[in-house]
């Protein structure tokens, strides 16, 4: 099932808000609306791009995150707006840091349940693994979801590259418990570090991902090194031979077959029950 995406009247999000907004570009493609409760993150990806896109410096962002000032005030503020112009959409946390990052995550809990007071819906983007389950009670089958970042299986890979991040397997166990409770679960593999590793992932979680966002790397040493037609279509693949839900980012569409199936946006819930 999908959904339109025409809920969003102005780019960027409704006037006037900027605490819940509509991302732009690459991150567009992950969420219709998303929020940032917390400045910094103590993930200390290699990879991530975003210190240099807040024009932060690298060692503050990954020293840890610090809550955004009077963030729950200026939530409501935007998310009110939200309600009374009739958008029930899930709003994403987050983009520019982890909802669960090591530190203090007790606000991204007030985050969620002010959301929901206002009608909007939920989702959360996390490498914390199964910190993400002490707020487990709170996600709603019927409107909510839960996503994971996943590069690896491998412990020491994922260490490398994601050295604050929730081991693998930690976060494969918090997909199978929000999966288990009735709550939508997606993944997203990008950056895409190691085709092979990402092929492995989707053989290993299929059974309890309700749907792959599927990306390559760039600005990456892999991104001239990998041939990223064969990766899609080994992808296309085994997605279809799983039967697995799956959207290919827009860096990969031109190896896409001509007229593919590709929506950009679906449902993120399980609105009559899993099937
Ligand atoms: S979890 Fe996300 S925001 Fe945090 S360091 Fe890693 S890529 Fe950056």
């Amino acid at each position: 099932m999908t959904t339109p995406n025409a809920y969003i009247p102005h780019e960027g999000g409704l006037p006037g808000c900027s605490i819940v907004y509509a991302p732009r570009g690459q991150a567009g493609e992950y969420a219709p609306l998303a929020t940032n409760p917390y400045r910094g993150c103590g993930h200390g990806c290699a990879y991530c791009y975003v210190p240099k896109v807040l024009r932060m410096d690298r060692r503050e962002f990954d020293a840890g995150a610090t809550e955004r000032a009077n963030f729950l005030g200026l939530l409501g503020r935007d998310a009110a707006k939200y309600r009374n112009a009739g958008i029930t959409e899930q709003v994403m946390l987050s983009f520019t840091t982890d909802p669960y990052h090591p530190g203090d995550t007790a606000l991204t809990r007030d985050v969620i349940q002010s959301l929901q007071a206002h009608g909007l819906g939920v989702c959360t983007l996390t490498k914390g693994g199964t910190r993400a389950l002490r707020d487990l009670d709170l996600f709603r089958p019927t409107r909510d979801a839960f996503a994971c970042t996943l590069t690896s299986l491998d412990p020491a890979f994922s260490a490398k590259w994601e050295r604050g991040a929730a081991a693998p397997a930690d976060r494969l166990q918090a997909l199978k418990a929000f999966h288990d409770a009735g709550i939508y679960t997606w993944v997203s593999l990008e950056p895409t570090l190691d085709t092979a590793a990402s092929l492995a992932l989707i053989e290993e979680t299929h059974a309890y991902v309700d749907l792959y966002k599927i990306g390559r790397a760039n600005y990456l040493p892999m991104t001239k090194t990998t041939d990223w037609e064969a990766y899609t279509h080994a992808i296309l693949e085994l997605v279809n031979r799983l039967g697995a839900a799956h959207y290919i980012k827009k860096d990969l569409h031109r190896h896409l077959p001509e007229g593919y199936p590709n929506p950009l946006r679906r449902l993120q819930a399980h609105p009559e029950g899993r099937a």
